[in-house]
């Protein structure tokens, strides 16, 4: 008997990405003996571009684990692709090196009767950014022409400028792009989201960026939630991952998150930094707790819960905090560097133009 039940009354799919020690079958197992919902996992060694492909047995052993612990994989299981995958990378080889470990994490889903395939959109490195939007658009096209079923779910980024999807009109642009609309979503990872600069901490700033992701993305295409804090503030485009509760974010989010009737039936998938699976069992346990919460009754404990959180965090903010404070500093010093000392004679111009305009009067 697990130590950590499967709740079965919760309006939500929460789950986490679950080690695959053991063979891929494994990870359903390794997924219900914590109380998951719903599941992630690597299809594959993350580290290799090539990996031995699966035996019939694993196969069959997979989708009858499943079958058993109460899993559809067309809908509970989002895997996770390789972080080196970059499909919009401007150098033709290494793009097409990447379409072949993509295409094979697709047909793996497949083989396994998985029905979404969550991966990095990429960057577009030194290129013409549209230009590589396409690339990455066409990629996805002919992917789904090689495939049957399996929806690809382009994944926010926490970055800037290159990194495809930090901007939420990335995935627009892309998913304008795809023939197949029916066959592409969307994964909004809350670490990232806030890392990228769009605040969610608040009631306010949640439901303001939801509406904004409604006007850009649409929310038919949201497909899955990756449920992270952040180890770095607002906007440092920086993705580091954080326990619930511990980071920037706070815990408020994540109680919005257990109340917003828009992410019932999709995959809500933890990416904590957790050295064991056990911690995400204690964390969907606290997700489910919330889910039940009551401004009445559970106040004071949520206040209890909060602020001890964000005491076993504070060490990690209060540095990230300093690095990002020098980030700054230093962005701004070089920015006045680079100022030319002609734009400064011109400002001082400028300013005694208007002087002498407005003495004229
Ligand atoms: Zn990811
Ligand atoms: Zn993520």
């Amino acid at each position: 008997m697990s130590q950590f039940a499967r709740c079965s009354t919760s309006n939500y799919k929460f789950g986490a990405h679950i080690s695959t020690a053991g063979g891929i079958s494994k990870s359903v197992t390794n997924a219900y003996n914590i109380g998951c919902n719903a599941f992630a996992m690597f299809l594959k060694s993350p580290r290799k571009w090539v990996s031995p492909s699966y035996s019939q047995d694993e196969i069959d052993q997979f989708k009858a684990n499943c079958k058993e612990l109460g899993y559809d994989p067309l809908t509970d299981v989002l895997p996770h692709g390789q972080y080196f995958i970059n499909l919009a990378n401007p150098e033709h080889e290494k793009a097409e090196k990447s379409y072949v470990s993509f295409l094979d994490d697709l047909r793996r889903c497949e083989q396994l009767g998985i029905g979404l395939y969550n991966f990095h959109p990429g960057s577009s490195l030194k290129a013409d950014h549209e230009t590589q939007l396409k690339q990455l658009a066409s990629y996805i096209n002919k992917a789904h022409t090689e495939t049957k079923f399996v929806k690809i779910v382009l994944e926010n980024m926490a970055g800037t400028g290159t990194l495809v999807g930090s901007d939420l009109s990335d995935l627009k642009k892309v998913i304008e792009m795809v023939d197949d609309k029916t066959r592409v979503g969307v994964c909004i990872d809350t670490c990232h989201t806030f890392a990228a600069g769009y605040d969610i901490s608040t009631r306010q700033a949640f439901d303001d960026f939801w509406a904004e992701f409604d006007k850009i993305v649409g929310f038919k295409y949201l497909s899955a939630i990756h449920l992270n804090d952040s180890k770095a503030p607002l906007a440092a485009n920086r993705d580091l991952h954080e326990k619930l509760g511990e980071g920037f974010l706070g815990l408020e989010v994540f109680k919005l998150v257990t109340q917003a009737d828009f992410l019932r039936g999709i995959p809500i998938i933890l990416e904590t930094p957790q050295p064991q699976d056990e911690g995400y069992g204690d964390e969907i346990k606290l997700l489910e707790w919330l889910e039940n919460f009551s401004e009445d009754t559970h106040l004071s404990e949520f206040d209890l819960k909060s602020q001890n959180l964000q005491e076993n965090g504070s060490k990690s903010r209060k540095e990230q905090s300093a690095k990002f404070d020098k980030k700054t500093l230093k962005k701004n010093a070089k920015s006045t560097k680079k100022r030319p000392k002609d734009a400064e004679t011109d400002i001082a111009k400028q300013l005694g133009a208007k002087r002498v305009k407005s003495d004229q009067r």
